[in-house]
């Protein structure tokens, strides 16, 4: 990690409570945690230990009960809705388990809808190039026009990582991108995420998979709502000579 990088993430004394029927559970029972511009971080830890309520406060899609969260040096906390919303439309991109297309449109059409909140911003040829673009990145320039249910699921990631990537975010989310593929194809998706973050985005990845945090620079575990363990990953492993050593898997030849 760039120790000069500044601190593009920081949270403070972090709590989130949740009332169900009469009782309180605490979700997160103060975190304190920084990321620099330009990591690649693996948040990891058992099911239900809070990874995903942590990821969704700071992507701005939830908010904590207390403590603090400042991005780019910017407390979000007294932010109402529509300022949170405007902090992700222009700053963040999310990955997730399930992909989140919307069904029965194309790859290209699931791409272009973040541009379609920036109102008049971008016109029809500017969004079109841009969409490619993405897609391009991605490897999947030649499926632009094809439904999201004829492609495979890691196709369908591939798009969202797409949409994801579309205005250039400074920050991605993504919450266990590969939870649903294959090995190969996770190493794919990671090989992908690994290029955005050498191109500098920064990256906040929930994964409870080993060899998937394997790929991060730093490793931040949680437990019961707290973080146990955080450091450096010295043995970050490089996604695409990972998936080249995997051996080639061969369909059982048809009988003669
Ligand atoms: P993880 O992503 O690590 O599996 P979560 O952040 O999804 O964990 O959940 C942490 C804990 O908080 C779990 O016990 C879960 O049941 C609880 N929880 C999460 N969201 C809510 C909610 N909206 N209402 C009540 N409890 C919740
Ligand atoms: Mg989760």
């Amino acid at each position: 990690m760039n120790t000069t990088a500044k601190v593009i993430i920081e949270v403070k004394d972090l709590w989130k409570t949740f009332q169900t029927g009469g009782t309180t559970f605490s979700a997160l029972r103060g975190i304190n945690l920084s990321v620099h511009a330009g990591e690649l971080l693996a948040i990891m830890g058992a099911s239900g230990s809070g990874k995903s309520t942590f990821m969704n406060i700071l992507g701005c899609l939830d908010r904590p009960t207390t403590g603090q969260y400042l991005f780019n040096g910017v407390d979000t906390t007294p932010k109402n809705n529509t300022e949170l919303a405007l902090v992700r439309r222009d700053h963040f991109g999310f990955v997730f388990q399930s992909y989140n297309l919307l069904p029965r449109t194309t790859a290209f059409e699931n791409v272009e809808l973040p541009l379609l909140y920036f109102g008049f911003k971008y016109g029809i040829s500017a969004r079109k190039e841009m969409v490619m673009a993405a897609l391009k990145q991605v490897g999947l320039e030649e499926k632009a026009l094809n439904k999201t249910n004829e492609l495979s699921g890691g196709q369908q990631q591939r798009v969202a990582i797409a949409r994801a990537i579309i205005n250039n975010p400074k920050i991605i989310f993504a919450d266990e991108p590969t939870g649903n593929l294959d090995t190969r194809t996770s190493f794919d998706i990671m090989a992908i995420v690994q290029g955005l973050n050498q191109k500098g985005a920064t990256v906040v990845l929930v994964t409870h998979e080993n060899d998937i945090a394997d790929f991060a620079s730093r490793k931040v575990i949680f437990s019961d709502g707290k973080v146990i363990s955080d450091s450096p990953n010295v043995h970050c492993k490089n996604a695409e000579e990972e998936r080249a050593k995997l051996p080639e898997l061969l369909e059982p030849t048809a009988a003669k």
